[in-house]
């Protein structure tokens, strides 16, 4: 090693000198302010080196541990004034040529600087790490140092002072040195891959604590492997990190601006009415009546989003729209899911059955990772930051993750502070649901709302949920079958080339998903609209008070929110920055669609009346009529005697007020005895107050 770093040194010394006098001033001044306690290194540009000499750079990046000394050389050498020494201090290189991604490192590239693209999946708690052990020999009493690798441990057999070969020693701490250090985890993105091949990153020095689980990163640093054990034929790779570089926009993966033209040309209606392209565009081949159509609205509408702003007082506005989907089974509602995860420039998919609440949302988790006992794992949630996650079989999330996904749903931040983890998990994330009724099918006599089998204070997160049903028309259940059938001909024939793909409509979308992704994340990231026009803003609020006085139990305040955000998120399909008349109108429909869906819009209530805190707390305007209704009915018809049930139920039935199933209200009769405010005879026929 010292061999070639003295071949570069002699060669490019003065160069490298050259670089950071002239291409460096700024960071040099600010490293000499911070040394050493609050910065250590200095990072350098891997072009500022390619701009200085192409050979030095090629010697950076395949033999990087080399050209570091010689850069911390020069750094210790140049002329910084009287009282700064600098010879301790380091120096790391980043962004060498173009990102690779996790599949693509080869064994060519250990020992090179490299640059690798990811997502960290995992942060151990930050920790000092041992760089040089000082141990005392039992033996013979003297200190020797064993320095440690960035990996793994340097454990000695024997005593290395000449001539003892004692075996036992103790470690000398207060003569020891340590590092600031912290293990992570990179996987692939969770859009590009299922995300199963990692490659575990050494942060140290001032590198530790500058990613958080849930980032996406471009890591520099250099390849390595162990091959020093001999336990594995296939080594695992490693890194030793230089530098660290967050992502600052958003999609910056996605080939965007020149595609403009195309999004403009789709947003102005030229291929046709944009939001019927973007409906055909979600899972074309699942067909139906026009709820179908509705649900794939709601989906692309929470595609594009509506933005999150900032109120001014600390509190943020949410963009993201939560939706739910409960179907019964062969209703496509997986298949739903997937057609949005793939459309999504950023998303994540989990499924809510055994998974832990580290794989849904986040979670500080207790194991052998690296080797402090704490790291902070990022689920799917938090992995899909400014995206989609879809959880499938949201039903069957258990307890703890649910009661982390309640606040990663409201609050879109998730706060850890336990054992060396301090991290605080942005999830601005929306979150599309699906699950199945509590029976697996809808029963008509049951509200639907009580077969949701989601508890108030999930469902009352979401801003839309529909349900999905097979059995709705003979009709349309043979128009489905058809579509299907003629989707597999179809794809046999072009898979045979009997065919051309164009003229087989019916299996590709209406635009091409590789579009509609970029489409959807240029709207995201460009277009920003809001209600400009004061009165459309005053028809709105006279709307929703109108709804909110006729129904005698609110439309509430959030849904009011969820309309803003669907009518931008509208607007942004036009990338226009306005809100128009047609975009909240399109909002509203779909709002409607919801509320009738779960029937607490018109048709459900005898005064036409909307109840919305069924929704939110599971007991619906209805119930509490018939409970107070009902002991009147006994006492009436009884005339204070005992009377029969079967004759309470009949005129419980016939009651406008009532307007419930013979079921429920027998349940309630039942319950009014079980708790003892009636009591009935022997068998149970007739019914008294008490
Ligand atoms: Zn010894």
């Amino acid at each position: 090693m010292s061999g070639t770093v003295d071949r570069i040194w002699s060669q490019y010394g003065y160069d490298i000198e050259d670089l950071l006098r002239d291409y460096y001033q700024d960071e040099l001044a600010e490293l000499y302010s911070k040394f050493p306690n609050e910065q250590s290194t200095l990072t350098v540009e891997w072009s500022d080196i390619l701009r200085k000499d192409m050979e030095l750079a090629d010697y950076a990046a395949v033999k990087p541990d080399a050209t570091q000394r010689c850069f911390e050389k020069a750094l210790a050498d140049i002329d910084k004034g009287p009282d700064i020494d600098l010879s301790d201090a380091h120096v790391q290189f980043k962004d060498v040529e173009q990102p690779l991604t996790i599949p693509e490192l080869k064994g060519d590239d250990v020992g090179n600087l490299i640059t690798v693209r990811g997502q960290v999946a995992k942060a151990s708690a930050i920790k000092p790490r041992l760089t040089k052990a000082t141990l005392r020999c039992d033996s013979c009493g003297g200190n020797f140092e064993v320095h440690q690798p960035v990996h793994g441990m340097n454990k000695p057999n024997r005593c290395l002072i000449t001539d003892c070969n004692g075996q036992s020693f103790e470690p000398v701490f207060e003569e020891s040195e340590f590092v600031e250090h912290q293990l992570i985890r990179l996987k692939e993105m969770p859009e590009d891959a299922d995300g199963d091949e990692y490659l575990d990153i050494h942060l140290r020095r001032d590198l530790p604590g500058s990613v958080k689980a849930g980032d996406r990163v471009d890591i520099t640093g250099v390849l390595q492997t162990d091959f020093d054990d001999f336990e594995k034929v296939i080594p695992d790779f490693w890194m030793d990190a230089h530098a660290v570089q967050t992502h600052e926009t958003d999609y910056e993966d996605l080939d965007v601006n020149s595609q403009k033209e195309e999004f403009e040309a789709i947003a102005n209606g030229e291929y046709g009415n944009p939001y019927e392209l973007l409906i055909d565009s979600i899972a074309p081949s699942i067909t139906g009546d026009d709820k179908i159509r509705t649900v794939k609205l709601a989906i692309a509408l929470q595609l594009f989003g509506g933005w999150r702003r900032p109120y001014g007082d600390g509190r943020y506005v949410r963009g993201d729209s939560h939706i739910g989907i409960i179907g019964e089974a062969g209703t496509g509602k997986s298949s739903l899911l997937e057609a949005a995860e793939k459309i999504s420039p950023r998303s994540g998919f989990v499924s809510g059955k055994n998974a832990s609440q580290a794989g849904v949302t986040a979670a500080a988790v207790r194991d052998d990772f690296g080797d402090t006992e704490w790291s902070l794992e990022a689920g799917a949630v938090v992995k899909a930051h400014k995206g989609l996650c879809c959880i499938d079989e949201i039903d069957k999330v258990d307890d703890k993750a649910l009661s982390s996904l309640h606040t990663a749903l409201e609050k879109q931040r998730l706060e850890f502070n336990k054992a060396g983890i301090d991290a605080s998990l942005r999830c601005e994330t929306s979150i599309l649901g699906a699950g199945n009724p509590t029976n697996g099918e809808f029963i008509d006599d049951v509200g639907v709302i009580e077969q949701l089998n989601m508890e108030p204070p999930l469902r009352s997160r979401f801003d839309l949920i529909f349900t999905l049903r097979d059995d709705e028309v003979y009709e349309k259940d043979k128009q489905i079958s058809d579509h299907q059938l003629k989707m597999r001909q179809l794809s046999g024939l072009v898979e045979r080339g009997d065919v051309e793909p164009e003229e087989a409509d019916l299996i590709s979308p209406e635009i091409p998903i590789e579009t509609l992704r970029a489409y959807i994340a240029y709207a995201r990231e460009n277009v920003r609209p809001v209600i400009e026009d004061d009165e459309l803003n005053e028809e709105l609020a006279d709307w929703f008070a109108t709804e909110r006085s006729n129904a005698s139990k609110s439309i509430n305040r959030r849904m009011l929110e969820g309309i803003a955000r669907l009518s931008e998120a509208s607007a942004r399909v036009r990338l226009s920055e306005t809100v128009n008349e047609n975009d909240i109108e399109r909002a509203k429909s779909i709002l409607k669609r919801f509320l009738k869906d779960l029937e607490i819009w018109y048709p459900q209530n005898q005064d036409g009346q909307t109840d919305v805190t069924h929704l939110e707390t599971g007991v619906d305007q209805g119930d509490r009529e018939m409970a107070r209704t009902i002991p009147g009915l006994i006492e009436t018809l009884g005339d204070g005697e005992r009377v029969e049930i079967d004759e309470v139920v009949r005129v419980a039935q016939e009651s406008e007020r009532i307007n419930k199933p013979e079921r429920k209200i027998r349940k309630e009769i039942r319950n009014m005895i079980d708790d003892g405010r009636a009591t009935t005879d022997m068998t149970d026929d007739e019914v008294r107050l008490l």
